[in-house]
């Protein structure tokens, strides 16, 4: 495994592999896979999927600061350079690790860019989270511009994201595939989350109700109303005292919008942003 930790090593690093490709007439796919780090099994599904599908795979750990509109969600942040590392040299020896210094994407100052998602950003996470998919698609940018990725891997345990990136690559014209790839989930249906290690025992198992919802969200949806899964899942929310709703949404797939009435051909999806105790947890589940 090789680690870099400026942008101008890895850029060098990839130019070089790039050149030498191209003097042994071969060609070189590179993968990518982001991740702000305390990696669990979603992310190294991802990284598996970017192995099994390019000659390279770059794997950034960074967490991104213009992301967090919460200066103790940031803070509290799980991170373990360390144990990640290991995890990756496990599944492969050749990963190239990016462990980049904020000031090195961002210099002195860390600000977002402002992007146009048209919309896609003004529901759910970005409704709030103020500022977050800015952030999101500011270091995305920078990444995709320093990597240069033919794929770059995704979950869809966010969603919401996954699609914002997908417009952020028209919108900057990136000749880069995004590539979607399903939650991974805790034996008690739990999305794998790094934050879940933030959670007590308790909390842990308590946390499963998200899932559990959605999953009887989607059951119901054939013969429930939207107005009535609603009431459902916000009377379900209220009998458990250690667990707040922030908001459960039903949404087009392809464009997020919310919606009071299903059309037949639309394919919905259902999400859940719910705090467990302090932290915060999302997850979603395709209703159609
Ligand atoms: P994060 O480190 O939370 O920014 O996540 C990095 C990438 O891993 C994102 O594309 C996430 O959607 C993805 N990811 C996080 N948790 C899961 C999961 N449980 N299953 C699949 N992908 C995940």
């Amino acid at each position: 495994m090789v680690i870099h930790t400026t942008k101008n090593s890895l850029i060098k690093a990839l130019s070089t592999k790039r050149i030498a490709a191209l003097q042994a007439n071969k060609s070189l796919s590179v993968g990518f896979v982001p991740t702000m780090g305390a990696l669990h099994h979603g992310h190294l599904t991802l990284v598996q999927k970017a192995l099994e599908e390019n000659d390279l795979v770059v794997v950034s750990i960074f967490v991104n600061p213009t992301q967090f509109n919460n200066s103790i969600d940031l803070e509290k942040y799980p991170r373990n350079p360390e144990k990640d590392m290991a995890e990756l040299e496990k599944i492969h020896g050749e990963i190239i690790v990016f462990l980049p210094e904020v000031s090195d994407l961002y210099g002195t100052i860390a600000s977002s860019e402002e992007y146009d998602f048209n919309g896609l950003d003004q529901v759910m996470e970005g409704q709030h989270r103020e500022g977050h998919f800015n952030g999101v698609g500011t270091i995305l940018n920078k990444f995709f511009r320093i990597i240069k990725p033919e794929k770059a891997y995704f979950g869809e345990k966010d969603y919401q994201q996954l699609q914002i990136v997908r417009r952020l690559v028209e919108i900057e014209k990136l000749p880069i595939q995004i590539i979607g790839c399903p939650i991974l989930r805790e034996n008690n249906g739990l999305a794998m989350s790094s934050r879940n290690e933030r959670l007590s025992a308790a909390q842990f198992n308590e946390a499963a109700i998200i899932h559990k919802t959605l999953t009887e969200v989607r059951e119901k949806f054939p013969t429930h109303s939207i107005a009535q899964l609603h009431e459902f899942v916000a009377e379900r929310f209220l009998l458990i005292p250690g667990i707040e709703l922030e908001y459960f949404e039903i949404v087009n797939e392809a464009t997020l919008t919310s919606i009071n009435e299903k059309i037949p051909s639309v394919h919905y999806r259902a999400f859940i942003a719910a705090f467990v105790g302090e932290v915060r947890l999302i997850d979603n589940i395709s209703l159609n």
